[in-house]
């Protein structure tokens, strides 16, 4: 069901709770290494600011466990925004106290107030009532656009919700929820999945879900030799997930059984005989993987294979690499299909969604995200809306038309 956004509700002169997800990977020296998770919120914020409303932010960032860390302050993030947005971001010593009310009580319109890390609180995961209810005093209205957050119940994503006017969605979340719930539900035809990386567990409940809406099922990465040896084949060291053995002879019993489902696992593999840059590698039929070696990317033929279904799609959905992309001689399959997806996407209209996280991270590096319809910013969010799971954060913002 669809969700109320920022533009149905009055928001001028208002001062907004906006749950951002910020949680951005930081260097050494505390630099952001992607800025990503930060310029997906600035739609909303400008839209915010346009409109006359004043601005508080909260986000979490790593994991301090409930402590107060230094080095997991969101000073960078809040120095970083404020030179994006075009104007001073203060940052509060803390996410709730008596300061902290006194800053966001004070706040003019057009000013922006971000919030230090809410998980130096150990309340925010735990959603406690009182620490949701003394977030949800900040501000006039809660803005949800943390995407990324969106599948944790916590108290800045779903517990606030239970204390303010209103609840709605941000435009992130929005476009997030766009292609990952309701493209999926409605697909174009013919509907492509590509399912990769490493374990077939973390993935059986999206296959479980897409499998009866889908044209074509694409399996590749490590998890791809878990169904290998579900048919009884040799997989040499290759990647094995034991315990998904009998889901994967289930998924293959079932892709026979359904009528207008074709499932494609890799005809050919490259092989090494360890997982390093520098390490020995062939190409070799799926059913010839020699003994000591490992499957590490899928071969040319299964490119080709991958590529003429791709050409064809109407949707393709894309979650987890088809090889150990981190190193670049293993990396040619997953570009070649990032690649011919984006092509697909720009010439022939082709509706392309990455799911977050290493597949995001492995389009980026091949140079294709700009050009894909929807790049999610969410990992595991993106991964429990495409199993088909309600998301917490998601179901406590207002429906749309009520
Ligand atoms: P996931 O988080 O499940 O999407 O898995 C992503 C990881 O899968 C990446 O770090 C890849 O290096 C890894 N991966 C992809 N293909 C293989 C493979 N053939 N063997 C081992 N790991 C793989």
């Amino acid at each position: 069901m669809a969700k109320k956004t920022i533009d149905d509700v009055d928001v001028a002169g208002k001062r907004v709770l906006v749950r951002v997800d910020f949680n951005v990977p930081l260097d050494a020296d505390r630099h952001i290494a992607d800025d990503t998770r930060i310029r997906a919120a600035l739609p909303t914020l400008w839209r915010l600011l346009e409109k006359g409303s004043s601005l508080i932010l909260m986000s979490h960032l790593g994991r301090p466990k409930g402590q107060r860390r230094p080095d997991l302050s969101l000073q960078p993030v809040s120095d970083l925004l404020g030179q994006l947005l075009g104007t001073s971001v203060h940052l509060a010593p803390d996410c709730v106290g008596v300061e902290v009310e006194s800053m966001a009580s004070n706040l003019k319109p057009g000013q922006v107030l971000l919030l230090e890390n809410l998980r130096f609180h150990p309340e925010e995961r735990d959603n406690d009532s009182d620490f949701a209810r003394q977030l949800a005093g900040l501000g006039d209205l809660f803005v949800n656009d943390a995407f990324g957050a969106a599948h944790r119940a916590h108290a800045s994503t779903e517990g606030i919700t239970h204390h303010v006017p209103e609840a709605v969605s941000g435009y992130l979340m929005k476009n997030e929820l766009q292609y990952l719930d309701e493209a999926v539900s409605n697909p174009q035809r013919p509907f492509v999945a590509i399912l990769g990386g490493a374990k077939v567990s973390d993935k059986v409940e999206v296959i479980e879900n897409l499998m009866g809406m889908l044209d074509v099922l694409m399996l590749g990465g490590g998890m791809a030799y878990t169904f290998f040896k579900a048919m009884g084949l040799d997989i040499g060291n290759s990647l094995l997930d034991e315990d998904s053995v009998p889901v994967a002879k289930n998924v293959l019993a079932a892709a026979e059984k359904q009528q207008g489902l074709e499932i494609l696992l890799p005809v050919d593999c490259l092989v090494a005989d360890r997982v390093a840059s520098d390490a020995q590698t062939r190409v070799v039929a799926r059913d010839q993987i020699p003994a000591a070696w490992e499957g590490v990317d899928i071969g040319p033929e299964t490119r080709q294979l991958f590529q003429s279904r791709i050409e064809e799609a109407g949707t393709v959905i894309w979650n987890g690499p088809l090889g150990v992309f981190e190193i670049e001689a293993f990396a040619e399959g997953t570009r070649a299909i990032a690649e011919t997806l984006e092509r697909a996407t720009w010439e022939s209209g082709v509706i392309s969604i990455i799911g977050g996280g290493d597949t995001a991270a492995a389009v980026t590096q091949a140079g294709a995200a700009a050009k894909m319809s929807h790049v999610s910013t969410g990992g595991g969010a993106s991964l429990e809306c495409l199993a088909g799971r309600v998301l917490p954060g998601v179901a406590a913002l207002a429906t749309a038309g009520v």
